[in-house]
């Protein structure tokens, strides 16, 4: 490899929003075949919103509201900032919390106005009536947050994020170069599915937690597929350093930032089929 095309195609990259850690990074993207896209901030914006609230027979409408939005008010989870906004809109000043435990994954735990609350995926069993409202939200593609305490679910809420204008274009790019893409995500199945099949996605891998998203990619390799990696979130960052080739979003957390090997400026997920396209032609003037 010739260290000047190298250089021309780094250059190019500034050009495009595309920042390379390093020229030797270019390597790497020439065996992938495999694009795994993160859901949540990546495919979609990751800026949600409270649509819908559930409420289980005999159970208070505002006290859901209040006790899950102050809770997820010590959250920095795109789902926590929409509860938390959503609850002070709907019911007013949100109580103090008295104690908090943030469970990667699956929500949030701790006290508040006396009552041990849970808000997230942490309640195995539903009353029927609240079943159907996690069907129903989840069958809208939108998450049900479900929110309970002292041992007891009491109601859902329903939270919807929206998929980024360019995710489709950037799918069908990328799918151009010949990669096959797959959506990688801690939310539930019916959630993927609905956003996959916004963009045109037909592999998707969901309920994965954090800590399980690099054994993921990990599996593929095992496969013997050369894996890209797109992710923003701090639960993206092992996945990110597993990968043949790791590109971080700009618009996303420092942790994933530093795991990746490219950093996609602008956010925008078409920057990645540019980074795959830019290094393919750059390595083809070198040889
Ligand atoms: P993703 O992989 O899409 O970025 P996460 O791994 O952060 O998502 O979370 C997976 C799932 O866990 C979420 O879809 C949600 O159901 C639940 N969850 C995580 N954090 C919270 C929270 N603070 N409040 C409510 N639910 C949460
Ligand atoms: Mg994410």
């Amino acid at each position: 490899a010739t260290p000047t095309a190298l250089m021309v195609g780094t250059g190019r990259g500034a050009q495009l929003g595309i920042l390379i850690k390093g020229p030797e990074v270019l390597e790497s993207t020439r065996r992938v075949d495999t694009v795994v896209l993160d859901k949540t901030g990546t495919v979609t914006t990751g800026r949600m919103t409270l649509q819908e609230v559930y409420v289980a027979g005999g159970a208070d409408e505002k006290q859901v509201l209040r006790l899950a939005g102050a809770l997820e008010h010590a959250s920095e989870h795109p789902i926590a900032r929409a509860v938390a906004a959503g609850a002070e809109e709907r019911a007013g000043a949100l109580p103090a919390v008295e104690s908090f435990e943030n469970v990667p994954g699956r929500g949030v735990r701790g006290r508040v106005e006396g009552h041990e609350v849970a808000v997230g995926r942490l309640f195995a069993d539903l009353p029927p009536e609240l079943a159907r409202a996690v069907e129903e939200a989840e069958g809208g593609g939108r998450t049900a947050v479900v929110v309970g305490w002292d041992g007891a679910a009491r109601g859902v809420l329903a939270v919807a994020d929206t998929v980024k204008e360019t995710s489709a274009e950037a799918v069908r790019e990328l799918r151009a170069l010949g990669l096959a893409p797959v959506l990688l995500t801690g939310d539930n199945r019916a959630v993927a599915r609905a956003v996959a099949r916004a963009v045109g996605v037909d592999e998707v891998i969901a309920e994965v937690l954090p800590e399980d998203k690099a054994d993921v990619v990990r599996r593929l390799q095992a496969e013997g597929r050369v894996v890209a990696m797109v992710g923003d979130g701090v639960n993206d960052a092992a996945a990110l350093a597993v990968a043949d080739l790791g590109l971080a979003l700009g618009t996303g957390t420092d942790a994933a930032i530093e795991a990746g090997d490219l950093t996609l400026v602008r956010g925008d997920l078409r920057a990645a089929a540019d980074a795959i396209r830019l290094s393919r032609r750059t390595l083809a003037t070198i040889k």
